[in-house]
């Protein structure tokens, strides 16, 4: 009797796990099965031979040369890939969602609830161009971020480090003169109540602002150790914070499981920001080849932008800013081969500011790296491997999983591309036209297959 019970319960247990089987095909969770697709896996392999790639739910759940059955009833959408090529979605390491669709004056002192709508239309044109996810280096993001989180806005995953932390004068100290002396505990910028970037000028102020980032959701702490371009008060030579005070983000970074980005151009910034414990460099194109060997050494991250020319011409002739620029453009190919030389770690971003223009060139701007990359290592580069720089989040990753690859077990973030993008990147750069699919955490925002 006793054993009957247990075979009757068995069976039930059987019964209710084939159930939940199908409920689990027919129910929440979305199934996508792309057909006949060559996959360009992020990892820089050459296409595969024909494939099927099932997606459940946001997870890649198999890939199979056979075919793989479906429920062909149920709601399952069927992708014809018709020998097209399935690659993960695009990755910049280097965004600033906030900071694209608005003018610098209006990102300071306009009003934050219409910068807020500018920036998440922005991040809806982000995610057609097939980039599903950016690391947000520097800005008031964490509202945007959570707003596509929670489907109210379609845009990338999104990375963020919040307000940029920089010392008085530095790079991100976008106040006036006018606004000087500043009392330590006094009134705050408006700069700071924005979030946008936060002065802090001892090591004690600067774990306070770290933290403030880090309870806001930051995934990664941005701090600027030199000078910069764009801020007026800021000296391309110069070194900001001292060691102590760049080690005190490091170590609160650190204590929440994550790390510091520092932005640094030359050998100075970049070895005290090394010696302090940062673990990934923001341009260094002014670095010599002692701290190319040094990064490399140490296996430290450099993430590096090939800054298109018109960037550099948008300053005005004779402006601070255009003489500034013209020190940093021509170190840009010097750093690209430093990089290139001591098989330095070297993600990709764009850092596009204050331009929907030069934003809609993202994957031109990718593309632009075959000035020194092949096809094949450049798409790497903006997919796996930058994959590989968002893990170093850590418990902060706000998105745990695989990004940037595609394999079993990773999560889905697919583009379907018109053609063979290692033959001809440039298809990269016509997303509206070559982008047939985008996918991203296994739902499709645009799906033209069968047109
Ligand atoms: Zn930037």
């Amino acid at each position: 009797m006793f054993h009957r019970a247990c075979t009757i319960l068995a069976l039930i247990n059987l019964v209710s796990a084939a159930a939940f089987a199908q409920d689990r095909d027919a129910g929440s969770e979305a199934i996508t099965l792309f057909e006949n697709v060559r996959i360009f896996d992020g990892k820089g392999a050459p296409l595969s031979a024909a494939m099927n790639v099932l997606v459940r739910g946001n997870v890649i759940d198999r890939i199979s040369k056979d075919p793989i059955p479906v429920n062909r009833s149920l709601a399952t959408s069927i992708i014809a890939g018709d020998g097209r090529t399935l690659m993960p979605g695009l990755i910049d390491a280097h965004w600033h969602a906030m900071l694209i669709a608005t003018d610098p004056a209006e990102a300071i002192t306009g009003d934050v609830g219409y910068n807020n709508l500018l920036a998440a239309d922005e991040a809806t044109g982000t995610l057609m161009r097939g980039f599903t996810t950016v690391r947000d280096v520097g800005g008031p993001v964490f509202g945007l971020k959570r707003a596509i989180d929670e489907g109210i806005v379609n845009g990338p995953r999104i990375f963020p480090s919040g307000a940029m932390i920089t010392v008085t004068s530095g790079h991100g100290d976008f106040r006036q003169l006018s606004e000087l002396p500043r009392i330590v505990g006094g009134q705050l910028s408006r700069m700071e109540q924005i979030g946008g970037s936060m002065v802090a000028d001892s090591p004690d102020e600067v774990r306070l602002r770290v933290r403030e980032q880090l309870m806001q959701g930051a995934s990664q702490i941005k701090l600027t150790a030199g000078g910069g371009v764009s801020s007026p008060f800021s000296p391309i030579d110069v070194s900001t914070f001292t060691e102590a005070e760049l080690h005190a983000a490091v170590e609160a970074a650190e204590n929440w499981g994550t790390y510091v980005t520092a932005h640094a151009f030359t050998p100075a910034a970049i070895q005290r920001a090394i010696a302090a414990g940062v673990t990934c460099i923001e341009h260094g194109f002014l670095m010599d080849e002692a701290t190319a060997k040094l990064i490399a050494a140490k296996g430290i991250w450099l993430s590096l932008q090939p800054l298109p020319e018109e960037l550099r011409q948008g300053f005005p002739v004779g402006s601070i800013q255009r003489i500034k620029a013209d020190q940093i453009w021509p170190g840009i190919a010097r750093t690209y081969e430093l990089a290139k030389k001591y098989k330095i770690k070297t993600a990709w971003g764009t850092d596009v500011l204050f331009s929907r223009a030069l934003a809609k060139r993202q994957g031109a701007i990718l593309a632009s790296l075959t000035r020194w990359y092949t096809a094949a290592e450049a798409l790497a580069m903006a997919t796996g491997v930058n994959g590989e720089l968002l893990a170093m989040a850590g418990k902060r990753n706000p998105y745990p999983g695989k990004l940037g690859i595609i394999e079993e077990g990773a999560l889905a973030d697919l583009l379907l591309v018109d053609g063979d993008p290692l033959a001809n990147i440039n298809l990269i750069a016509e997303p509206a036209k070559n982008f047939v699919v985008i996918m991203k955490d296994g739902k499709i925002y645009k799906n033209t297959s069968s047109h």
